[in-house]
């Protein structure tokens, strides 16, 4: 384990080095939220050993990238059949986070990998044959058959998809392991709750590590730092988080200074590490002998409900979904590898399942529905949109799927034909570059209002003072 001077002495490496390369809002910002992680960081890098990774080999994927180093990965990924996948975003002083990296690790037995960092800032343009060697590589990824473990959903993928190496529907496809919520339950199930023995309750030993006294609440999310602490007993620097990932880490692509070279070293690692750590965390929890939940994404969901008549009074809904289980039950075992029969459990998951959607479906029974809305509509903007319009709504909901549903105001049923004709080509991504595109103008314009207003005002003014 590292001592508290050689704690430090990396602490004040991160920060000499970052320095060069932030603003000084940044610096700040990094600063005021850094307090407690820092002390959270230096308890772990004093009490563990550093973390070890097994043995892999890493890969740059951007504009730099052979065309022969692509098509051995593609080759690699259409033969494994465990990945994990992690990304990185940048913060962007009132903007937002902007996607930057994705982590791939193809797994092999044995314990080897390959780890491959695509650099969404330094890809290759669109019409570079290379282009559509990456999105080759995902799409033998992101395939049903391929098991995807994730930290947390696969929502942060989402954004990805502006980059064009994958689609939305693709990720829809995949059949994903949320590791995060998995490990939470594995630790509940190896550490419940014990009393202390009262003769020894001051040494660490006994100290119950339960998910209540370790203070976590049902919701609590594992940070990977904290699951690679308390189970690998290692130290997983994460000094690093929400730094310039886009700033090109592969050597290859161009030559910083010295300090900016070590800085894309220590992002690279950092990276790198991310889903290295997940794999340790996958392989000890494999050993022993924990069963990985893994689903298809929520798209299956949505199909069910386009299989159902629409016009259905209440009870003979439900008598539909009994009658129909085995009709409703395909969809789901055509994602889930077309072999696998179902059992018994899975059928009423799916059933149950079902029957909550209808649920909520009824609460929305005279609604207008946006398949594949864009994502980057918020709930604000769709109200502020439909009441622009004058569309009475009784709530708005978006599926997993984005599929985007609106309530209609119950007085207004006779009307849904019209607002349905009205919002036909509504919410798409055309239409949010649209009322983008239409807000700019209108700023613009009232602008030059504005500054016509104060010309002939000065004017005016000029005028009067002339005549003096
Ligand atoms: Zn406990």
């Amino acid at each position: 384990m590292l001592s508290s001077e050689q704690y430090h002495q990396i602490q004040h490496q991160s920060d000499k080095i970052s320095k060069k390369l932030l603003t000084s809002k940044q610096r700040n910002n990094r600063k005021k939220c850094q307090g407690k992680k820092q002390l959270k960081e230096h308890h772990y890098a004093t009490t563990y050993t550093p973390f070890q990774p097994s043995p892999y080999i890493p890969y740059y994927v951007n504009r730099a990238t052979s065309t022969s180093i692509l098509n051995s990965l593609i080759r690699a990924a259409q033969t494994s059949t465990i990945f994990t996948i992690d990304t990185e975003s940048i913060n962007i002083y009132k903007i937002g986070n902007k996607p930057a990296l994705i982590q791939l690790q193809i797994i092999f037995s044995f314990n080897s990998s390959l780890v491959i960092l695509i650099e969404i800032y330094h890809l290759p343009s669109k019409n570079n044959p290379n282009f559509p060697l990456i999105q080759e590589l995902f799409r033998h990824v992101f395939t049903p058959g391929k098991d995807i473990f994730i930290w947390g959903t696969y929502d942060e993928l989402i954004p990805f998809t502006t980059s064009e190496l994958f689609t939305i529907d693709q990720i829809y496809g995949i059949n994903y392991c949320n590791l995060q919520d998995d490990f939470k339950n594995y630790w509940k199930k190896h550490h419940p709750h014990r009393t202390p023995n009262p003769e020894n309750d001051t040494a660490t030993d006994d100290q119950c590590i339960c998910e209540n006294c370790l203070g976590h609440t049902y919701s609590h999310n594992w940070a990977l730092q904290e699951a690679v602490a308390r189970e690998l007993k290692e130290y997983l620097p994460k000094v690093l988080t929400n730094e310039q990932f886009n700033i090109g880490l592969d050597p290859a692509l161009h030559s910083h200074g010295q300090d900016e070279d070590e800085y894309a070293e220590a992002l690279t690692q950092y990276a790198l590490y991310d889903v290295l750590a997940m794999q340790q965390l996958i392989t000890r929890m494999k050993n022993n002998h924990f069963t990985f939940k893994f689903r298809p994404t929520y798209r299956i969901a949505e199909d069910i409900i386009d299989l159902l008549p629409d016009d259905l009074t209440d009870e003979n809904e439900e008598q539909i979904l009994i009658e129909q289980q085995p009709l409703i039950v395909e969809p789901e075992q055509i994602l889930m590898t077309q072999t696998l029969a179902l059992t018994e459990e899975q059928r009423r998951k799916i059933h149950n399942r079902s029957c909550t959607i209808k649920q909520r479906h009824r609460s929305f029974r005279y609604e207008l529905t946006f398949r594949n809305a864009y994502y980057r509509f918020s709930y604000r903007k769709i109200k502020s949109i439909l009441r622009s319009k004058h569309i009475p709504f009784s709530a708005v909901n978006i599926s997993k799927s984005y599929t985007l549903y609106v309530g209609i105001k119950h007085e207004f049923k006779d009307k849904l034909e019209e607002y349905t004709r009205i919002t036909r080509n509504y919410f798409t991504r055309q239409h949010y570059y649209q009322v983008q595109y239409d807000r700019r103008q209108r700023t613009n314009t009232s602008n030059q209002h504005h500054q016509h207003y104060q010309n002939n005002y000065r004017r005016r003014r000029r005028t009067s003072t002339d005549l003096l």
